[in-house]
C-alpha cells in the first residue's frame, strides 16, 4: 500500500505504468484530491469504474485525527493532530494581509535541542512522512474551508534532518494542477545544518530559506544552539551566501530576543557586521516564554533599541508583532501540555 497524498505526479504516473494504465491518468489524480477533495476513488467519475478495486487495493487515504484546537483573538488557529501511529503533532495557521499561512510540523519532537525552545525537551521520536506533511494542509483546508496560500516549514523538528520528506512535499504543494502553491510563498527554516544548506541551493524550486540564527557570535550561539558547536558561524555564513548566490533569492534571519543573552546594542552591532552585504532580511521576533525553561522576553524598549541599531546601520529588518502569543503558540507548547496530561 502507498499513501497516496505522498506521491508527487511523478511517483503516480510511475505507479499506472506499473498496472499498465495511461500515465496521464495521474494528472486527473491530482486533480481530484487537490482540486476537488476528492476521498475516494468512486468519486473519480473520469477514472473507469473497472480501475477502482486496482487503485483501492494499491493506494490508501489517510487523514489526520483532528484532538484539539485552539483560536487566539488575532484569528490564528493552532491544531493538535493525531498520526495513525498515535504521535501527537501541532500544524498552526495564520491569517496575514497577503493570505493564510499555515506552519507545519516536521517530526515527532526534535534533536536539535535549542536551549529556549520547547519541542526539543521531547527527543526526536521519528520523522514524518511526506504523506503526513501533506495532509497537515488538507485537513487545516478541510477544517477551515479555507484556501492556504502560503507555507512556512517552521513547525517542530529540523526540516533539513527529514530532508527528502520535506522537499518531496514541498513540490506536491507546487504542483500546478493540485494545490499550486506558489515557490516564492513556501519558506524552509533550518536551524544551520550547513551540508543541506549547500545541497537546498541546488533544488530546483525556488523556494525561500530561513535560518534561525538567534546570536552574533559563536560564543552565545553555542550557549543556545548546540548545532553551533558542529556547524559554526565560519561555517554557516559561507553556506548561506552560497545560497544567496546560487538562487539569487533573498535570505531571512530570524533573530529572537531574549533578554540579557543576545538583545544588547553591541550584539545589534556585531550582528550588522556578520550580516553585512549579504541579500538577507532580519527577523526580530519577540521571545515566547515556556514554562520549561529560565529564558525572558526581551523588554520592549530593548528590541526597539536593537531594531534602530540595525537600522541606523543600514539592515533591512522588521520587528515582528507577536501572534496567537494567547494560545501556546510557541513551538511544541500545545504539544507538551497535551502528552502532560495523558
Ligand atoms: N528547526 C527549525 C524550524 C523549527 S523552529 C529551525 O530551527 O529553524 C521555528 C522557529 O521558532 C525557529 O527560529 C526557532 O528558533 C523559533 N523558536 C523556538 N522556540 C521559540 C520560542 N519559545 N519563542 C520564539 N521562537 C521560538
Amino acid at each position: 500500500m502507498k499513501h497516496i497524498y505522498g506521491m508527487s505526479e511523478e511517483d503516480i504516473k510511475d505507479y499506472f505504468i506499473s498496472i499498465d494504465e495511461k500515465p496521464y491518468r495521474s494528472r486527473q489524480i491530482i486533480e481530484w484530491l487537490y482540486r476537488k477533495d476528492a476521498r475516494s476513488f468512486a468519486e473519480m467519475t473520469n477514472i473507469k469504474k473497472s480501475l477502482q478495486p486496482t487503485l483501492e487495493r494499491d493506494l490508501l487515504f489517510d487523514e489526520l485525527e483532528l484532538v484539539t484546537k485552539q483560536e487566539s483573538k488575532d484569528g490564528t488557529i493552532k491544531f493538535l493532530f493525531k498520526l495513525n501511529d498515535g504521535n501527537l503533532i501541532e500544524t498552526v495557521l495564520m491569517n496575514h494581509d497577503y493570505g493564510y499561512s499555515v506552519c507545519v510540523t516536521t517530526q515527532v519532537g526534535c534533536n536539535m535541542g535549542c536551549a529556549f525552545c520547547a519541542s526539543g525537551l521531547k527527543k526526536k521520536k521519528r520523522n514524518l512522512e511526506t504523506f503526513e506533511l501533506v495532509l497537515q494542509i488538507i485537513m487545516v483546508q478541510r477544517l477551515t474551508g479555507i484556501k492556504v496560500s502560503h507555507v512556512v516549514v517552521m513547525g517542530i523538528g529540523e526540516p533539513f534532518d527529514n530532508y527528502d520528506n520535506v522537499l518531496k512535499f514541498l513540490e506536491i504543494l507546487n504542483n500546478p494542477f493540485g494545490l499550486e502553491i506558489g515557490q516564492r510563498h513556501m519558506t524552509v527554516s533550518t536551524c544551520g545544518l550547513v551540508p543541506k544548506i549547500y545541497e537546498y541551493s541546488n533544488f530546483p524550486l525556488q523556494v525561500n530559506l530561513a535560518i534561525s540564527l538567534h546570536a552574533p557570535n559563536d560564543v552565545v550561539r553555542s550557549q543556545i544552539m548546540p548545532i553551533n558547536k558542529s556547524y559554526p558561524l565560519a561555517k554557516l555564513i559561507p553556506a548561506l551566501k552560497e545560497y544567496i548566490n546560487k538562487t539569487n533569492r533573498r535570505l531571512t534571519v530570524e533573530y529572537i530576543l531574549i533578554e540579557g543573552v543576545n538583545d544588547s546594542v553591541e550584539q545589534a552591532n556585531e550582528l550588522s557586521d556578520l550580516l553585512r552585504g549579504m541579500n538577507a532580511y532580519i527577523n526580530l521576533i519577540p521571545y515566547n516564554e515556556v514554562l520549561e525553561n529560565p529564558f525572558k522576553r526581551s523588554p520592549k524598549e530593548n528590541r526597539q533599541r536593537f531594531y534602530d541599531t540595525l537600522k541606523k546601520r543600514g539592515m533591512n529588518v522588521t520587528l515582528r508583532k507577536e501572534q496567537g502569543s494567547d494560545i501556546d503558540a510557541a513551538c511544541g507548547q500545545l504539544r507538551s501540555k497535551q502528552m502532560k496530561n495523558e
